[in-house]
């Protein structure tokens, strides 16, 4: 038998303009036996028209997102909305009060537990809730993500690849009207249990983004943030104007995709990595890509690494000290459609 969910929302999200509330997570624990976690959500709502979902701290090490999302929760009018915003900007709660990618309190990672499990732990009873509770109620999704501690991202929307070709040129549009310089198709090696991979087969059209990383807020990638933010829902025709904003041409941002386990340039020894070349670079297959240092053994040749596609290097490793499997640089190739 399954069992409901026990999260209980202070918000109705069928009431007309602003709510500020919260998702009453039950966490009974040493301090507060029948305790509860408030996982904030905000409902801005007016009249009849589609729902969008944005969702921030998914990783509690990305920051841009959640800003963004604050903003538009305190700012936005009612009257400037047509349909509803539910806004979650620190969904992964504890992570983001912690600062860490993972869950401090079960250890996961929340963007691998979907569609999650009421009987779960905490951050699968999280994934439970967004995925059988809001994703049934919304027709678009924005999952605003960055590198996190870990790594440094070309500034990007990102899509899932999808059998659906109507759902696959929905979601393309709506990541183009972002106005990122990029727009990457990534698929986490066919991972299913990410949000946006979840989204994707409830139907909904979905954009994620990457905003840069290395555990810091870029100033550039947070004013991309807030105007992208604006342009994909004014292209889903959620607000009513622009704001000021110049609508964009679908060539302003380069489509991109990662070509698979070869985008992937792994560490294959314990030492400290030096990238060949900054982000950004065009790079081809079989070209050096750095080299790892092992400063505790001086007499020892630095280990060469190859790229092993063709493409743009899309990220890379932002701590130097790396051990074997570490992702050390990522090379995304010019996208090939379906378009
Ligand atoms: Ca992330």
């Amino acid at each position: 038998m399954t069992r409901p969910s026990p999260i209980t929302p202070t918000v109705d999200y069928d009431k007309d303009g602003v709510q500020h509330g919260y998702l009453r997570l039950p966490y009974s624990r040493d301090d507060s036996a029948w305790g509860a976690i408030p996982l904030p959500i905000t409902v801005i709502r007016n009249g009849a028209g589609p729902t969008a979902l944005l969702t921030g701290g998914n990783h509690g090490d990305e920051y841009e997102g959640p800003i963004a999302i604050c903003d538009l929760a305190r700012e936005l009018e009612p009257g400037a909305v047509q349909g509803r915003l539910i806004l979650m900007p620190a969904n992964n709660v504890h992570a983001v009060v912690a600062g860490t990618r993972t869950s401090p309190v079960d250890g996961l990672n929340l963007n691998r537990t979907f569609p999650g499990d009421a009987r779960g732990s905490i951050t699968q009873q999280i994934s439970d809730f967004v995925a059988n509770e809001i994703f049934p109620r919304g027709n678009a999704f924005l999952d605003l993500h960055s590198g996190g501690s870990s790594l440094d991202l070309l500034p990007s929307t990102v899509i899932e690849p999808t059998a659906d070709p109507e759902l696959h040129r929905r979601s393309l549009a709506a990541a183009q009207a972002f106005g990122a310089p990029f727009t990457v198709v990534i698929g986490n090696y066919g991972d299913i249990r990410t949000a946006t991979a979840t989204a994707c087969a409830a139907g909904l059209t979905t954009v994620g983004t990457e905003l840069g990383g290395s555990g810091t807020v870029s100033l550039e990638n947070l004013a991309l943030c807030r105007t992208g933010i604006r342009r994909v829902l004014t292209h889903l025709g959620l607000l009513a104007d622009n704001v000021g904003l110049t609508p964009l041409a679908r060539s302003a941002t380069s489509l991109l995709e990662i070509p698979g386990s070869r985008a992937f340039v792994y560490a294959t020894t314990d030492g400290i990595f030096e990238p060949s070349h900054p982000n950004g670079q065009t790079v081809h297959a079989g070209e050096a890509a750095g080299r790892i240092h092992r400063v505790w053994e001086p007499a020892k040749d630095p280990v060469t690494l190859y790229y092993q596609s063709d493409g743009i290097l899309y990220g890379r490793r932002h701590p130097g000290r790396v051990r074997p499997g570490n992702c050390c640089l990522v090379v995304a190739s010019p996208y090939a459609g379906p378009f």
